[in-house]
Order: C-alpha cells, then structure tokens, then sequence
C-alpha cells in the first residue's frame, strides 16, 4: 500500500506532452507521471495526422507512421487534390507512439503509475501536496517541488489550484476504425461541407494498415454530437464518395480538443502547463502531438536547467512557445471562428479557392503557420468582400 511519495517533479498526464516532459528531465531529477488510463496509448483519443519532417525532427521510428503524398479535400460539390512532392504528410500509429514515448523514459529517473488517477493538488510552503488514487493503493499523497500540467483538455491541476478552468469552446471527435481494404494507403482525405457541419472529417490510413474514418464538431458552436453526425453520414452512404467501405466490425474512438484562443501564460511559478493543457493545438486543424513533444521536450530540459540554478529557464520555455504561437494562432482562431459559420454553399466555395493554392500555401494553411503576406491577403479579401455587401 502507498501512503506518501516524494519526487521533484509530479507530471499529470500521460499523453504525448507529459511523456515528453519526463524523457527530457535531467537524469539527477526524479519525477512521477500519473496517467489515469490503464495503459499508455490506450485508448486512442486522436486522429493522429501530422508531418513527415516533424517526425524526422523529432526521431520517430519510421515504423511509428504512414508517410502521406496525395491529400484530398472534398466539399459536397468540390474538390481539391493535391500530389505532395516535397512536405508529406504522415499519419501515426498512435498506440505504437505514445509507448515509444514512454519507452524514452524507462531508463531515466521517472516513475510512471498508470491506472492512477489525480484527484487535487494543494499548496505546502515552497511546494506541493497532490492526491491520487488507484484501485489497489486508495488514495495517496505525493509531495513534489513542481506540478505538470499535461493533463489535455481538462486542465485538471490549473483547475485545482484556482489557475485556470476548463475550455469554453471544444472540439469533439469520434472515430471509426476499421481494415483499410482497397484504400489506398499514402492518401489521406478531409472532407467539409454538409456532412460535417460546424467542424470537419477525415480519413486517415495508419501504418498498420487500418483506415480512421472520423468527425469532428465544435462545442458550443453546435450541440449535436460527433456520434450523431458521424450515424449520419454513414447512414447517408457519404463514405462511398471518397472509396471508403467501412466494415462492420469496427472500433470507436473518441477525444475532445480545446478550441479557445492560445494563452501565453503557461509558468505559474512552480506549475507549468504543456500540450492541450496549454492550448498548443493548431487552431485551424486541431493538430498537437507533434507540438506536444516537441515542447513537452523543451520543458523537460528548461526545467532541469531551472533545477539545477538556472532562473531564467523557465520564462525561456514560455517565451519560445509564445514566439512560435502567439501571433499564428491568433490568425489561425479567426480563421476556425469564421469558417465554422460556413455554410455548405460557401464552402464550396472555398474548397474551389483551396485547390488554386500551391502546395506550399496549402500545407502553411493546414499547419496553422502563416506568412505576414498570407494574413495580409486574408484580411483584405475579407473586407473586399464586405465592402461589396
Ligand atoms: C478527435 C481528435 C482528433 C485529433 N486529431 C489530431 C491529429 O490528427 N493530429 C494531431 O497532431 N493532433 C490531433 N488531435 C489533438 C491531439 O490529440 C492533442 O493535441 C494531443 O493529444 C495533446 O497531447 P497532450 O499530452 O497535451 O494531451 P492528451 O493527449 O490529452 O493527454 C493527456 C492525458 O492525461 C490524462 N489525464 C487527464 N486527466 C487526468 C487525471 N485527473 N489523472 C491522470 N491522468 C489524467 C488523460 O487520460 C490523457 O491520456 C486530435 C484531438 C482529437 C480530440
């Protein structure tokens, strides 16, 4: 039975951040993850569309994702395909990643409980005191110097300590998961309009030959369910449009993303926030796991300079997200706020304008990365258009 355990640095959350944070603390730090599933990667809560150099970057095993060279948007009465040349695509075997992830880990100072759950954190002199609880042990203590929040949308230790609360605005996804068949397995699909209202759907084939064929909405933005839109396009026979046969064994997956705008605040003294608790997600697409590594990484390492006497780390780690995110996703917000109000005629509309970009444009455009020309022709189409109204 545990009672109380001690460590430098309590992680909550064992997703693509908070195992990230652990695999890049200085062996001389002890930490402890709390995940509250039973196990890593289980179950998929995400679609796990990304990029083929920000795999490479980050050293992913190539047998971790399915590199994508034709990606396809449907609206109901349009189209845009695009053979990509130079940036690909990649969609990763979730499960497969995220044990990776945590395999990164195994050999350093890092305790991982799964199954546990963290109930509340409180202040105690210079640090802390959360509870968690788990079938076998009850509820115990752990005692730490710093608390990590990469806990995703829930938030779950700002919420505690009165620092934050959860999003207001959320998108919320299911998935059907099945045998990818005849599908071809380097062309991923996103498809709008109609059939996926407010938000967007997919069809994303995995490395291990299975085809992801989801939808997501936004929260409060509609109050129908994922479930119920996604029965209804099956029910519409919508799948066949793009060569999908979905077999009738299929899985269900099922997550929530925040949908808000990003906050630059992320150190609270000794709490730090990553990954969706931290809004990293693309606004436009709602795509974090990659920026969830990447700077779950760099806090681990800002955190173990912190430790070690640097005082600045940090306020580094929050400046360096805030320069990659602040002014991209202000934008990218924007642009999901308005496109969310489309109606099926306008987009497509839109889809017809999306296939007259350049690879280039269109990748900048998904990624949520764009040029002060780009924003700058966006906003004065915008008002063109309002003008002529
Ligand atoms: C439907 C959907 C589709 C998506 N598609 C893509 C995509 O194609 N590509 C992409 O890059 N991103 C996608 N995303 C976003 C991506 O999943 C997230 O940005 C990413 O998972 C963020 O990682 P994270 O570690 O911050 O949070 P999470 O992955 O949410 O991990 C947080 C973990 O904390 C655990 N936790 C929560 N509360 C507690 C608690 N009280 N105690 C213990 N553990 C707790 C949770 O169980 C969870 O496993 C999608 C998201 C959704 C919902």
């Amino acid at each position: 039975m545990i009672d109380t355990l001690d460590c430098d640095v309590l992680i909550v959350g064992g997703g693509p951040a908070g195992l990230s944070v652990a695999s890049h603390l200085d062996p001389s730090v002890h930490s402890i993850i709390l995940h509250q599933d039973a196990e890593i990667g289980r179950p998929v809560r995400t679609s796990g569309g990304t990029w083929e150099r920000d795999m490479q970057a980050l050293e992913i095993p190539k047998k971790h994702y399915q590199v994508i060279d034709q990606l396809d948007f449907f609206s109901d009465n349009a189209e845009a395909r695009f053979a990509i040349a130079n940036d690909r695509m990649a969609v990763l075997d979730v499960t497969g990643l995220y044990q990776y992830l945590a395999s990164l880990s195994e050999y350093s100072n890092c305790n991982l409980l799964t199954g546990t759950k963290f109930v509340s954190v409180e202040r105690q002199g210079d640090g802390f005191v959360s509870t968690a609880r788990n079938r076998e042990d009850g509820e115990f203590s752990i005692n730490s110097n710093y608390v990590i929040d990469s806990s995703g949308w829930q938030s779950v230790v700002l919420e505690s300590l009165g620092l934050g609360s959860k999003p207001n605005r959320t998108g919320v996804g299911i998935e059907y998961e099945f045998p990818r068949c005849s599908f071809p397995k380097n062309r991923a699909i996103l498809f709008v309009g109609e059939t996926a209202l407010t938000g967007y759907g997919w069809v994303f084939p995995t490395p291990d030959n299975r085809l992801r064929l989801g939808i997501g909405v936004l929260h409060p933005d509609t109050d129908l369910s994922p479930r119920s839109v996604m029965d209804a396009f099956v029910a519409g026979g919508h799948a066949a449009r793009y060569g999908v046969e979905i077999l009738k064994d299929y899985k269900v997956n099922a997550g929530i993303i925040p949908s808000v705008a990003y906050d630059p605040e992320l150190v609270f003294g000794n709490v730090i926030r990553v990954g969706d608790s931290a809004n990293m997600a693309s606004p436009t697409v709602g795509e974090g796991i990659r920026t969830a590594i990447e700077f779950g990484r760099l806090l681990g390492q800002e955190l173990s300079n912190q430790i070690n006497g640097d005082t600045r780390a940090l306020q580094r780690y929050q400046a360096t997200a805030n320069k990659r995110f602040t002014r991209d996703y202000r934008f990218g917000l924007m642009m999901n706020q308005r496109i969310a109000q489309y109606s099926p005629n306008r987009w497509d509309k839109s889809v017809q304008r999306l296939a007259r970009l350049s690879e280039v444009e269109m990748t900048a455009m998904v990624r949520s990365e764009f040029s002060v020309r780009m924003i700058v022709r966006t906003i004065w189409l915008n008002l063109k258009r309002k003008m002529g109204r």
